[in-house]
């Protein structure tokens, strides 16, 4: 998709933001436990390359990516970090990982079977560094019995050549839930399986950032910090109380490009769902739901001069209509997400307007936004 750098509608991502969330969460850590940034989803949409820099410069020590492509957009941009594929890669891709440094997630034993077969026909240098998942209870990927990660543990130590185990792991479901009682049963789960562990691997590790911020006594030797390094509450509003408090690296802006007074009667947009009461001025904002600003967002409001301003009728692809109180000129700043004049929108609002939560609205903004970057 091509970049409206000609147009005044831009994502600003503030890098100080990011560094001040990342470095606090990085001096809380004990003084053997890593902080990887999880930059999956180009950096949970601010960026991927962006993002893993402010990470490096304010104490990250490795990076987590999704996908397999995530992980090499990073190397190619210079990252030379250990880097974990989260997600479950195919096993035809174990050499190009093995060459490329990446650690990649491994679920059960027929991959690393699979992987074996491809690793031992190429050369290759060097083992794939992988970590074991164990679901215990997030019901996504991984060993769920003592018995299968056995096998698994039994397969890698005699295919020393072909794997390195670097890691073990496992992802919580309700580490944001004010309730803790599931969580605690997966804590139990994690004990049982990894009582049958050799040796520990070099990375062990359990937490995503709520795990990090509230239950800081789980994190291992490692943790994967994502949503609270962009600065945003991983729950949502269900914990509001943060160990510190956490700065949103993302703003979205544009700026009127038309206004136009709306007589009584006259109304607004695709099916003319907003008819005016009085005579009002209405704007133009160059945004649309091919942005990823969502079309759900009727209803809801921007900012322009410190004030809130209803979005009226529908959201289009490309552009959308407010309800100004005064008439503007061409070129006044429109925030829809941060703050202007005193007043601010997060997109925890825009989340919860929508029924979603943020982690949704911030890796849907598409490509066609540009984004700016400060500090
Ligand atoms: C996305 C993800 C994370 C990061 O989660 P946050 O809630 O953004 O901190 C950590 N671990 C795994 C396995 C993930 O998929």
């Amino acid at each position: 998709m091509a970049v409206g750098e000609h147009r005044p509608t831009r994502l600003v991502i503030d890098r100080q933001a990011l560094r001040h969330n990342i470095q606090t969460e990085v001096k809380r850590l004990k003084s053997d436990c890593e902080l990887f940034m999880v930059v999956k989803a180009n950096g949970y949409g601010h960026g991927a390359a962006q993002v893993a820099q402010a990470a490096k410069d304010a104490g990250a020590t490795g990076f987590c990516v999704a996908i397999l492509d995530e992980a090499l957009e990073l190397r190619a941009a210079g990252f030379d970090e250990p880097i974990l594929v989260l997600g479950v890669t195919r096993p035809e891709d174990a050499v190009l990982m093995a060459q490329a440094r990446v650690s990649t997630v491994v679920a059960d034993l027929k991959w690393l079977q699979e992987a074996s077969r491809y690793l031992e026909l190429t050369h290759h240098n060097r083992p794939l560094n992988v970590h074991l998942g164990l679901d215990t209870g997030m019901g996504r990927i991984g060993f769920r019995t003592t018995d299968d990660l056995k096998a698994a543990l039994n397969f890698l130590g005699v295919k020393v050549d072909d794997f390195n185990f670097e890691g073990i792991f496992t992802h919580f479901s309700t580490a944001d839930d004010p309730d803790d009682t599931y969580f605690k049963q997966q804590v139990a789960k994690w004990q049982e399986l990894t009582a049958v562990l050799p040796f520990r691997p070099r990375y062990v590790h359990v937490s995503n950032s709520a795990t990090s911020l509230w239950h800081a006594a789980c994190n291992d030797n490692m943790v994967r910090f994502g949503v609270a390094g962009y600065g945003l509450n991983p729950s949502g509003t269900a914990i509001p109380e943060t160990p510190y408090p956490l700065r949103p690296a993302m703003q979205l802006v544009s700026e009127l490009v038309y206004t136009k007074r709306l007589h009584a009667g006259e109304s607004v947009s695709y099916g003319a769902t907003y008819t005016a009461q009085t005579d009002e001025w209405i704007g133009t904002v160059p945004i649309g739901y091919a942005d990823g600003y969502e079309r759900r967002l009727q209803g809801f409001h921007v900012l322009v001069g410190g004030q809130f301003c209803e979005i009226v009728g529908r959201v289009c692809m490309d552009q959308l209509m407010i309800r100004l109180p005064q008439n503007y000129v061409r070129g006044t700043k429109v925030t829809l997400v941060g703050a202007n004049g005193g007043q601010q929108i997060t997109l925890q609002d825009v989340a919860d307007y929508c029924g979603t939560i943020h982690y949704e609205i911030a890796c849907g903004f598409t490509s066609r936004l540009p984004r700016h970057y400060l500090n």
